[in-house]
């Protein structure tokens, strides 16, 4: 992060900060985490700010807690863009980049209506498969269908 940055997120002691989110998406991962300003957790989002990688950003910092690699994962689903830092002490232990997984069970929905993962929804889980990182795409096990990274972002989000 540049100096200009580094003002607008606060330093933490412990705690993960979430970094080159696509803008407007920060909320939508807050709601990927289940919503941990809710649990007690303090949350800063840094929103809509310059980008030399990406145009625009933003960036979310949580204090005292640190993500799952399966939190990692999911993440990559939204802000495929994502690094996601680790900080204890006040430095930086860990700096992982979001990457999409193989294959997603459940979490997401098929848009056909005659999918069988739609029609037998009680008991047919979804399952896709990574059909591509940029832009991201996820393919349906089942009939083939593919979601877009726009419908995969507006399901998650
Ligand atoms: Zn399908």
């Amino acid at each position: 992060m540049s100096d200009k940055e580094t003002m607008l997120v606060q330093k933490i002691s412990d705690g993960t900060v979430i970094d080159h989110v696509s803008a407007g998406k920060s909320l939508s991962v807050l709601r990927l985490l289940s919503n941990p300003q809710n649990r007690g957790v303090t949350v800063a989002l840094v929103m809509n700010v310059g980008s030399s990688k990406m145009g625009r950003k933003d960036i979310v910092k949580m204090e005292g807690v640190e993500l799952t690699d399966e939190q990692v994962q999911k993440l990559a689903l939204i802000a495929p863009l994502a690094t996601v830092v680790t900080i204890r002490s006040f430095r930086v232990t860990q700096k992982k980049n979001a990457v999409p997984p193989k294959v997603v069970t459940g979490i997401l929905n098929c848009t056909s209506t005659t999918c069988i993962s739609v029609k037998e929804k009680e008991s047919v889980q979804s399952i896709f498969s990574l059909a591509g990182s940029s832009p991201l795409s996820y393919k349906c096990k089942f009939c083939g269908r593919i979601l877009s990274e726009q419908e995969i972002s507006a399901q998650l989000g």
